[in-house]
C-alpha cells in the first residue's frame, strides 16, 4: 500500500487532530503517501484532498476541533454518491481509507468497503456511544469540560442554596450526563435510555433535603428531556430557587485532555497498521485497556450499553 487517505465525519471532537497526526506520521514511516479530504464525505465527492506530510500536521496535537473540517452529507448515501467516492479515490490511487467519526461515518466507510475500498474506522464522538470500544476520542475532554463548569454552578448553587438543573449533551446516549452525574456530584440524572420519571428526581431531592443538602444539582442529558422542562417541574414542586443551565456546544470545544490525545496516537496509529496488514472493515477501539479492532459488522450489530448500576450508584452517593 503506498496511498491512504484520511477524513474526519460527522460531529467534531477534541483528538480528532492527534489522531489525524498519528495516521499521517505511521504511514509516512512506512513510505506511505497520505491525502487529508477536507469536510468529510462531502469533500470526497468534491475530490477536495491535500497532501500531508510529517511536518504539516506539526503542532497540532494540542488542538481542538479538526483542521481536516467536517460536513455532514446527505448525497453520499445515495448509490450515485458512493460511486463518486470511490472514483475520486481510485483517480488519486488511494487504497486505504482512514475514517475518523460515529456510527454514521463508518456505516459510510462500510459502504466504500463494499465497493472494494480499504477502510479502517476510528472512534471519534464525545458521546461515547459505540459498540466495540470502551472509549471513543473527544468524550473524556467533553466530560472534564461539563464538570468544570458545573463545579462553577455549584459555588454559585451554594452561595444562593439554590437547585441547579444541568443539561448537558447526548441526544441518544446518558454516557456524558452519567460520567458527569458521577463525576460532578449530582443528586440525580436523567438519560435517554431510561424512562423519563420526574418524580425520582423529585424524591432524590427529598431525601437530600432531609440530610441538609441546599443546593443539589440535577444532570440531565439533552435527549431524555429538556433541562427547562425538569425546572419548570421542580419549580412547581420545591420551595428552593430552581435555575437551569444548558452547557450546549462548549462541551465539544476546547483542547482535547491527554486521555484523548493519547487514544488519538493509539488509535491513528492502529489504523495505518491494519491497512498495511491488509485489514479492511474494522473500526480500532480501546477494549479493557487494550487497543483492538472489531468488524463493522459487530459495531452496528448492537447499541452500546450503558451501566445503569453507575446510575444507582450515583443515587446511592449523592444522598
Ligand atoms: P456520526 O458519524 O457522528 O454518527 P452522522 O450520523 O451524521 O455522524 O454521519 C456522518 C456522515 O456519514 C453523514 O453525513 C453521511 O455523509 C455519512 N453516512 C451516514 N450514514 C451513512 C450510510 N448509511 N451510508 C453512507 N454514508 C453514511
Amino acid at each position: 500500500m503506498k496511498t491512504i487517505a484520511v477524513l474526519t465525519s460527522g460531529g467534531d471532537a477534541p483528538g480528532m487532530n492527534a489522531a489525524i497526526r498519528a495516521v499521517v506520521r505511521t504511514a509516512s514511516a512506512n513510505d506511505c503517501t497520505v491525502f487529508g479530504v477536507r469536510h468529510g464525505y462531502q469533500g470526497l465527492l468534491d475530490d477536495d484532498l491535500v497532501k500531508l506530510t510529517p511536518e504539516s500536521v506539526a503542532d497540532m496535537i494540542q488542538r481542538g476541533g479538526t483542521i481536516l473540517q467536517t460536513a455532514r452529507c446527505e448525497a453520499f448515501k445515495t448509490p450515485e454518491g458512493l460511486q463518486r467516492g470511490v472514483e475520486v479515490l481510485r483517480a488519486r490511487h488511494i487504497e486505504g481509507l482512514v475514517v475518523v467519526g460515529g456510527d454514521g461515518s463508518f456505516r459510510g466507510a462500510y459502504s466504500l468497503a463494499q465497493h472494494g475500498m480499504q477502510t479502517v474506522g476510528i472512534p471519534g464522538t464525545i458521546d461515547n456511544d459505540i459498540h466495540g470500544t470502551d472509549e471513543t476520542i473527544g468524550f473524556d475532554t467533553a466530560l472534564n469540560t461539563a464538570v468544570e463548569a458545573i463545579d462553577r454552578i455549584r459555588d454559585t448553587a451554594s452561595s444562593h442554596d439554590r437547585t441547579y438543573v444541568v443539561e448537558v449533551m447526548g441526544h441518544r446516549s446518558g454516557a456524558i450526563a452519567l460520567a458527569v452525574g458521577m463525576a460532578a456530584g449530582a443528586t440525580s440524572v436523567l438519560v435517554p435510555e431510561e424512562d423519563l420519571d420526574l418524580q425520582y428526581v423529585l424524591r432524590q431531592l427529598v431525601k437530600g433535603a432531609a440530610r441538609g443538602k441546599k443546593h443539589p444539582i440535577v444532570v440531565v442529558a439533552e435527549g431524555a428531556v429538556s433541562g427547562a422542562e425538569v425546572g419548570e417541574f421542580l419549580k412547581q414542586h420545591i420551595a428552593s430557587e430552581v435555575r437551569v443551565t444548558v452547557l450546549g456546544h462548549i462541551q465539544r470545544g476546547g483542547a482535547p485532555s491527554a486521555r484523548d490525545r493519547i487514544l488519538g496516537g493509539l488509535f491513528g496509529a492502529e489504523a495505518v497498521r491494519l491497512l498495511l496488514d491488509g485489514v479492511t472493515n474494522h473500526m480500532v477501539g480501546m477494549r479493557c485497556g487494550r487497543v483492538a479492532a472489531t468488524s463493522f459488522d459487530d459495531v452496528f450489530y448492537q447499541d452500546s450499553q450503558l451501566d445503569l448500576n453507575y446510575h444507582r450508584l450515583i443515587d446511592t452517593l449523592a444522598v
